[in-house]
């Protein structure tokens, strides 16, 4: 069976105090509930280490890191210094990234290499623009992005990686894509990858839906077959919605 995940992206969002205050309320509430999903909080990565002290049981990822093993960097963080501080999991190709950082497929694929070097596991964004979804070419943007930064691994390295569809017109927009949108989207992609490596391998890997999932759309979006949880931006800064969401499935 597909493993379930909600995770939370926190964006460039919250103070430390908010934080901490955030991550303790969704152990506290999770304890009250009997979620079927694992639940992941992406913070900005300078929380990492005050966050891991607590010792919860909430896989911490990261949003970004520099592909490099050290050096003359500045500014930047390399995947081991992530792995020192505790974090387990790393977004790799969001839209924001790809849009406001100029983040290439060839770029994310040294990002996909070096964090798989380092045993992180990778959440891996796709998802297309207004103009495309206007257009009718979705399908084949999505493939591309897959083709380019995740299709020349091997079948062992692909079963490490989880995928998140988030079509960019989504994001933040409070615009999600309708259940069936979302549906038609996870079976391609679930149908490229079953192309690609084998049927085996694309039913054993969680694709996740991104863009205005909220309490309320979220059980209607869990309940597509292909759809195998959530990448929560907004709302996932308040535990509530957060874990109304986590329990949706
Ligand atoms: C995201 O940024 O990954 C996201 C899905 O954001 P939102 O839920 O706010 O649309």
């Amino acid at each position: 069976m597909r493993k379930k995940i909600v995770a939370g992206n926190w964006k460039m969002n919250l103070s430390k105090e908010e934080a901490i205050q955030l991550y303790k309320e969704i152990d506290a509430k999770r304890k009250t509930i009997s979620l079927k999903s694992t639940l992941i909080v992406f913070p900005p990565f300078i929380y990492l280490d005050c966050l891991k002290s607590f010792n919860l049981d909430i896989e911490i990822g990261v949003q970004n890191f520099y592909p490099e093993e050290k050096g003359a960097f500045t500014g930047e963080v390399s995947v081991s210094q992530i792995k020192n501080m505790g974090a387990t999991y790393t977004l790799i190709g969001h839209s924001e990234r790809r849009m406001y950082f100029h983040e290439n497929h060839e770029f994310l694929k040294l990002k996909v290499e070096a964090a798989l070097k380092h045993g992180l596991h990778i959440v891996f964004c796709c998802g297309e623009p207004l103009e495309i979804r206007e257009e009718n070419t979705q399908n084949k943007y999505v493939k591309k992005q897959l083709v380019e930064s995740l299709f020349h691994l091997s079948e062992e390295n692909f079963k490490k990686i989880t995928v998140a569809y988030e079509p960019i017109w989504a994001i933040g927009t409070g615009k999600t894509a309708s259940s069936s949108q979302a549906e038609e989207m996870h079976a391609a992609i679930r149908g490229f990858i079953s192309d690609k490596y084998s049927k085996n391998v694309a039913e054993n890997c969680s694709i996740l839906y991104g863009g205005s999932c909220n309490p309320t759309n979220a059980a209607e979006l869990f309940a597509c077959e292909n759809v195998d949880g959530g990448l929560i931006g907004g709302a996932s800064l308040k535990s509530e919605d957060f874990l109304k969401i986590a329990n949706s499935f």
